[in-house]
């Protein structure tokens, strides 16, 4: 069935099941949303569908449940740079040979606007143009506009650009560790770090003491630099459960651990995932545990003895 997509209200394909609806969606992709989602009626603010609609493309085949949306919708809008970032790179995936060039409306070979504003996060037309015409085009010059007209193509400097951006991510070597600043953890904090070093990367973890117990722009960057997050969840800590849902959005894998005698605790959404359980005095295990996960999920690290 044809109708509005719930998120964006784009021309959408609409499928009800028991379980909830499935959407096809031109600007957000494929995704499921909860019955009780479904059937809540969220008023989002036009910032909120346009982090909604890029966190989907970038989880396509998601199934958005009630805390789940609760937390995306809190999701902090990329930077200008990371927008355009992810306009260029999506351009390159849609228009992948050098030289070739590419137009953007609603015809049948041009790229279609509702998408490029789904991939770069942008709530509009008018910031599309933003990205597209003054940031990438006239201000960086990794895109040209060919005839003057609406016909572009990705420069030399652009493809350079491109492949220094895959290059940056894959070459991170810092795991984010997210957990409970309290001295009942640190004996486990020391292990999560050897298991992180012992799988090649370097833990990085912000002493949020020093912050006001606020989730600043230090955190943020933090995350923003590293590969992964190892989220602890132990002691409920309201910052954990938002560093994990920004990783997820931003693309970075999410490894969970909590202490044994607490996962009753956790908030019921994430308890489906695959948590590594903890006790206290077997953190030998909890080491050997997390390195084997980060390696058999993630890779070993370019830290890594070559063993
Ligand atoms: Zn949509």
């Amino acid at each position: 069935m044809n109708e509005g997509c719930p998120i964006c209200r784009e021309l959408a394909s609409v499928e009800t099941s028991a379980a909830g609806i499935k959407v096809t969606c031109i600007r957000c992709g494929d995704f499921a949303l909860s019955e009780v989602v479904a059937a809540s009626n969220h008023q989002l603010t036009q910032r909120q569908v346009a982090n909604l609609s890029g966190w989907l493309r970038e989880h396509p085949g998601s199934t958005i449940v009630t805390g789940q949306l609760d937390r995306l919708l809190e999701l902090q809008s990329p930077t200008i740079g990371e927008k355009a970032d992810r306009l260029l790179l999506h351009i390159s995936q849609l228009v992948p040979k050098p030289g070739a060039v590419f137009t953007v409306g609603s015809g049948s070979s041009d790229l279609p606007i509702p998408l490029l504003i789904g991939v770069s996060w942008a709530q509009d037309l008018d910031e599309l143009s933003f990205l597209l015409a003054d940031y990438l085009i006239d201000e960086l010059k990794l895109l040209s506009n060919v005839t003057g007209g609406g016909v572009f193509k990705i420069t030399p400097k652009g493809w350079a650009y491109i492949h220094s951006l895959k290059q940056g991510l894959i070459r991170s070597e810092t795991a984010f560790v997210a957990m409970w600043f309290n001295k009942t953890v640190d004996p486990a904090h020391t292990a999560i770090e050897a298991g992180i070093e012992n799988a090649g990367y370097k833990a990085v973890r912000i002493d949020r003491h020093h912050h006001n117990n606020k989730i600043d722009d230090e955190i943020i960057a933090g995350i923003r630099r590293s590969k992964f997050l190892v989220a602890d969840f132990t002691g409920q800590r309201g910052g954990v459960y938002f560093e994990a849902g920004f990783a997820l959005g931003t693309g970075r894998p999410v490894i969970w651990l909590c202490r044994n005698d607490e996962l009753k605790n956790v908030h019921f959404d994430n308890r489906q995932y695959n948590f590594i359980l903890w006790e206290d005095g077997k953190l030998a295990e909890l080491s050997k545990a997390l390195q084997n996960r980060i390696e058999a999920t993630i890779g070993r690290g370019p830290l890594a003895a070559s063993a």
